[in-house]
């Protein structure tokens, strides 16, 4: 078996569907049909497959992740940096791949590559990546992967080489199908209000870092601490002294608009965020490796928030791993709350499915019903332990066994081309580590003296 046709109905002993209220349901003995890139047909309590389906045995069928917000060309990155604060971590970040594009090493092409393969061998078919290079797009296509590429814009007092919204809307970009377009000012620390104001009223979907750490609290309140000193040479964009996270953006935010983190909001910058429509991408593995906290997801959960899940990047999180986001958010939560019921694993799941889909914009997705995207994912999890826990507890990437984008196989465990295309991307992926841990040894010792690391095209963030 090594190019199958794209089946046109599965049989499963196990469905987990999302629901539209937080809720999975779990089903015994399904047969999903499949026509023209979406599910014909769901029937359950069918205890043998019927002739000519793909039979799942062992498996659990649900809609494919949805990796909400990423940085899938960091691919490489996990370990590299580490016992940073956010800000030390991300000027350490930029003196790296500064490092880089001095020497005229590509980091880009190849971890886009590797992240994507990530990406699809473990179940996720949809991804919202933010990036500065123009190599994720096709990655994420290769890969089999759809979702929304958001380009990275900064102030342009940063500096001349850094992107700014000019530079962007004057290189429009073409992109591969299944890949949708978005602007992302990349944090109030690195983007201003103009800039905010510019790409929300531009009538396209955005994306942005916000309220992840005290550091960009103490910047908005009054311009102080480690994200007001100048970044590579550049100047920092200014807010009006006092700002706050949610209500600096007024009149800009509505269901377009993805912020991501959401850390350091209390509860009148949560109930500000649900009047908008606005999501929020949580990140707590990030979060958690560069000390910046946790969301208060009880706050957010109550005001009706349009929350999803996103891995952040590699650099900061670790591997693009959705069932390890699943598993710390969960974790997380019950550890701030000291309460072992403050989340449930079926939440866990809804967010890193149904709630990711409709936080993005992609409302047919994320759900196991008839009409929805055939975007599925069967994973093998333990007999008799319950399904939804035994996956958020205890469920790994290497155990995603098919998955299949727009009902074409995009990943299958028994196919040897697909994981021979995994182990090149990640034996290329691991040159690249290499690569970058030398680097960060050499941007160690030479300190931060050169010139604006964001003026060079691998320097930006
Ligand atoms: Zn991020």
């Amino acid at each position: 078996m090594d190019t199958p046709t794209a089946p046109s109905l599965l049989w499963a002993p196990l469905l987990l569907a999302p629901t539209d209220a937080y809720g999975i349901d779990v089903l015994e003995d399904a047969v999903v049909a499949i026509a023209d890139g979406r599910i014909a047909g769901v029937r359950t309590g069918v205890r043998s497959a019927p002739r000519g389906a793909t039979r799942l045995d062992g498996c659990a069928l649900l809609p494919g992740l949805v990796n909400a917000h990423a940085h899938v060309e960091l691919a490489p990155w996990s370990g590299i940096i580490d016992g940073l604060a956010l800000p030390e971590w991300l000027g350490r970040l930029v003196e790296v791949r500064a490092a880089a594009s001095a020497g005229g090493v590509d980091i880009t092409s190849g971890a886009a590559e590797a992240g994507a393969m990530e990406c699809i061998a473990g179940g996720i078919t949809t991804v919202l990546d933010a990036s500065y290079s123009d190599a994720v797009p096709a990655a994420l296509h290769a890969a089999g992967v759809r979702g929304r590429s958001y380009r990275e814009v900064f102030a342009a007092s940063l500096g001349p080489g850094v992107r700014s919204i000019d530079e962007a809307e004057a290189a429009p970009r073409t992109l591969p199908p299944g890949i949708d377009d978005g602007l992302s000012p990349h944090a109030p620390y690195t983007a201003g209000p103009d800039d905010y104001t510019r790409v929300a009223t531009g009538g396209g979907r955005w994306m942005t870092h916000l309220a992840e750490s005290p550091a960009e609290l103490g910047f908005l309140a009054d311009g102080s601490g480690p994200l007001s000193r100048s970044f590579g040479g550049g100047e920092r964009p200014r807010w009006p002294a006092g700002s706050a996270p949610v209500t600096m953006l007024e009149g800009l935010l509505d269901e377009r608009a993805l912020l991501v983190h959401g850390v350091h909001l209390d509860v009148d910058q949560v109930e500000a965020l649900a009047a908008t429509g606005a999501g929020l991408v949580l990140c707590p593995r990030s979060n958690a490796r560069l000390g910046c906290g946790l969301p208060p997801w009880r706050l957010l959960r109550e005001a009706g928030v349009p929350l999803a899940l996103g891995t952040d990047s590699p650099a900061s999180a670790g591997p693009l791993d959705m069932f390890a986001e699943m598993r710390l958010l969960l974790h997380g939560v019950r550890a701030l709350e000291q309460d072992a019921a403050a989340i449930s694993a079926g939440e866990a799941l809804w967010l890193a499915t149904r709630g990711g889909a409709l936080a993005g914009g992609y409302p047919d997705r994320g759900l196991l019903a008839e009409g929805a995207a055939a975007d599925l994912c069967a994973i093998r999890l333990d007999a008799g332990a319950p399904a939804v826990e035994s996956l958020v507890l205890a469920a790994h990437p290497h155990q995603v066994q098919l998955v299949l984008v727009a009902g074409e196989h995009a990943w299958d465990a028994r196919v040897a081309r697909s994981l021979e295309r995994l182990a090149h991307a990640r034996a290329r992926s691991a040159r690249l580590a290499r690569e970058l841990q030398r680097l960060a040894s050499g941007a160690s010792r030479a300190g931060n003296r050169g010139p604006n690391p964001l003026q060079t095209g691998a320097g930006r963030v």
